[in-house]
């Protein structure tokens, strides 16, 4: 069985937005219009629109799905199969609290439209999901929604763009008329003038761009031009030369400069009144990268523990990332997942390679907007859903088990905030267990463990809410009756010096005694690096055998604390020296004295309490900025800055998440029910002395 798509027309993109931009609005549209397109593609039948809008009405659009896969033609090529590719959408989510999501998404996606609000311009949330892009090098387009609403402005959103995300942007598209009369958008490429027709804007009209706007589309092309061709020699050299490239030059220069990175184009419509989101999907297709564009995938061997490269190649060996794990309920547990390089086929079996086990693919299957499909095959650069695999989970590498390969994770940051629960009764105890268990495996983020002292379970998120949707999914899906405590910070401790110690377990008086001596030395390691041992042993000092034992023991000290009960982090162990004894030295004997050696070694060098810091971002009217920055202030918070946006002000503050508990019901009440605040973790940093003699206390009462 062959491709039906070469790689080259397959995109993987995601849609991106602050909540309310419209990004639901934008994808019904493109669902619509793709399935259209599809099926005019297959059948020519005049009248498809229409039933596909009657059998979508009747089932609900399924936007849902974490990849959805759908068809485009571009607009003038009369339904011609040849120029058909294949867009597979990667749900990304809209609420700030899973911004880890759009982490997680933006792993998986080669491109990403990004959507604003064309009144608001760029707002917050847009600021960190733009700023996580950069950090994957995701190339982008933005599309200025909402021009026909009243407050509309082009010119403000696109400014907003160029102040607070990129320099690279440049418009590739100008409206006709604004607000009430927003009639169409005029592409500065093609100098034409676009406007749509029929029922849901099907039917695009290319026409002359009226006579009032000629002037402003030929200075804004002008603006265009040059910025496309300052990136390509061969271009300049034309355009210096007094003439203009000619329109597929200039197209083919704007898409490698786009995929690099280097211009960000910028188109703009309405997709609630059915204006320009048919243009965007050709701008997909011309400016966003197929997987045959991108470099090749790195990973590393599990065998010799080198990196290896795969080429986005169906002849390759297998490489695939588990990107997100969802329970159908028709099918049960969905496995979706994103093919680097090679082909995976039903009926086969692959390695996970993060987790060491194999795993047999049984059913392959491709989410459509209104359907899915069985797939016998599945080629490299493309996206699907595994059903019935065991043991994978958010992150893994399934791979060809031949040719093994570990793809680079998807890092998750810790969760910073944790409740205890309790269920009410046995029976709800065993739900809560199977609950738990299936809504972790489903975001990593999401954390459950016990408490060793009470046996109580403890379940750990990236926020307040996080938590609520949590508990309120186990409630409602999982039919789990539980009490909740109240949300407690996720402390750490660390070290700030370098110490050595020594750790003895010696038992010796009559029969077979225990013998375990190590000289540890603990060093502070860069914030977020985790925990690192190293055994410096040579000759035998210690055999090999117990050097395992040693780190074991070194581990389950970090995870029950040293100063007040909170795992350590951030630090680096070497055993360096010790003894052993023929007879009397065993494993519980090291796991033992490395424990104590790291104990006092951690003791003596400055141990510290760190806390959770969030980057909180709070938007009120001027009135109210002194009470709010105020109360920042009073918070332990450095406010980072301030900014007026057209009647509003920003504050940009890095606070302590100990501090922001009740926050939304404070702000409210501070400014009448006028601010809003964003926030999301930002880093770990060390506790003030006063606050932590506090809460070090307080753990020990
Ligand atoms: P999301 O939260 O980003 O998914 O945004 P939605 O697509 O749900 O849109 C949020 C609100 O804005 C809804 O009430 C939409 O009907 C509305 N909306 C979306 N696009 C447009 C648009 O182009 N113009 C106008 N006036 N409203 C829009």
């Amino acid at each position: 069985m062959a491709r039906n798509y070469p790689i080259e027309k397959v995109r993987d993109i995601g849609i991106i937005a602050h909540i309310d931009a419209g990004k639901t609005t934008v994808t019904e549209r493109i669902l619509f219009y793709t399935g259209v397109s599809h099926k005019i593609g297959e059948v020519h039948e005049g009248d498809t629109v229409m039933d596909w809008m009657e059998q979508e009405r009747e089932r609900g659009i399924t936007i849902t799905s974490a990849a959805t896969t759908c068809f485009w033609i571009p607009t003038y090529r009369d339904g011609d199969k040849d120029f058909e590719h294949r867009i597979n959408i990667i749900d990304t989510p809209g609420h700030i609290d899973f911004t880890v999501e759009v982490k997680r998404s933006l792993r998986v996606l080669d491109g990403a439209v990004v959507v604003f609000d064309g009144v608001a311009g760029v707002e917050p949330q847009s600021e960190t999901n733009w700023h996580y892009a950069d950090e994957y090098k995701v190339p982008r387009i933005c599309f200025i929604n909402k021009l026909d609403r009243t407050g509309a402005s082009l010119e403000k959103s696109f400014q907003s763009i160029l102040d607070r995300l990129t320099p690279n942007a440049i418009l590739l598209q100008i409206p006709i008329g604004l607000e009430g009369a927003f009639e169409g958008v005029i592409d500065l490429l093609t100098m034409k003038a676009y406007r749509f027709e029929g029922k849901l804007g099907e039917n695009v009209i290319e026409e002359e761009i009226p006579e009032n706007l000629k002037k402003e589309a030929t200075e804004r092309r002008h603006t265009l031009i040059e910025k496309i061709v300052e990136g390509d020699d061969a271009l300049m050299d034309i355009y210096l030369g007094g003439k203009e490239p000619d329109l597929q030059s200039l197209k083919k220069a704007l898409r490698r400069a786009t995929i690099d990175n280097t211009i960000v184009p910028v188109l703009c419509g309405s997709a609630l009144k059915n204006k320009g989101v048919q243009l965007v999907l050709d701008a997909i297709l011309d400016y966003l990268p197929a997987p045959s564009d991108l470099p090749p995938t790195k990973g590393l061997n599990p065998k010799t523990h080198k990196d290896e490269e795969r080429r986005p190649d169906d002849n390759e060996p297998l490489a695939a990332l588990a990107f997100k794990i969802a329970t159908d309920p028709f099918v049960g547990t969905l496995t979706f997942f994103r093919i680097y390089s090679g082909t995976m086929k039903r009926g086969s079996y692959v390695m996970n390679t993060t987790k060491g086990s194999k795993e047999r693919i049984s059913r392959i299957l491709r989410m459509h907007a209104n359907h899915r499909e069985e797939a016998e095959e599945i080629y490299a650069g493309d996206l699907g859903a595994l059903v019935g695999l065991k043991d994978t989970t958010t992150g893994d590498t399934l791979a060809d088990p031949d040719h093994q390969l570990v793809l680079e994770r998807i890092t998750f940051p810790e969760p910073v905030i944790s409740v205890r629960i309790e269920p009410k009764t046995k029976v709800d105890q065993e739900k809560m267990g199977v609950a738990l268990k299936r809504l972790s495996d489903e975001d990593p983020t999401f954390k459950i463990s016990g408490d060793p002292d009470t046996g109580e379970t403890i379940i750990s998120g990236m926020g307040e809410l996080h938590l609520e949707i949590i508990v309120d999914r186990m409630k409602r899906e999982f039919k789990v009756g539980a009490n909740v405590g109240r949300p407690q910070v996720a402390y750490r401790e660390t070290i700030k010096s370098t110490a050595e110690a020594e750790g003895k377990y010696i038992r010796q008086s009559g029969g077979r005694g225990q013998y375990g001596h190590v000289w540890l030395r603990v060093e502070p390691l860069e914030r977020s690096k985790g925990f690192e041992f190293v055994s410096a042993i040579k000759g035998g000092i210690i055999p090999q055998e117990y050097i395992p034992a040693v780190e074991k023991g070194i581990r389950e000290a970090i995870s029950k604390g040293i100063l007040a009960g909170y795992p350590l982090v951030d630090i680096k162990a070497t055993l360096y020296d010790g003894s052993f004894h023929d007879v009397d030295s065993s494993e519980i004997a090291f796991k033992i004295a490395a424990a104590m050696a790291f104990q006092e070694g951690s003791r003596r060098a400055k141990l510290v309490l760190l806390e959770p810091i969030m980057k909180v971002q709070v938007i009120a009217p001027p009135d109210f900025l002194g009470d709010v920055t105020g109360d920042i202030s009073s918070k332990r918070g450095k406010i980072k800055s301030m900014d007026e946006r057209g009647n509003i002000r920003v504050v940009d503050a890095n606070v302590p998440l100990a501090e922001m508990f009740g926050y939304s019901t404070n702000l409210r009440s501070m400014t009448q029910g006028r601010g809003s605040f964003n926030m999301e973790f930002s880093h770990y940093e060390e506790v003030p002395q006063n606050v932590a003699t506090d809460i070090i206390e307080g753990k020990k009462q």
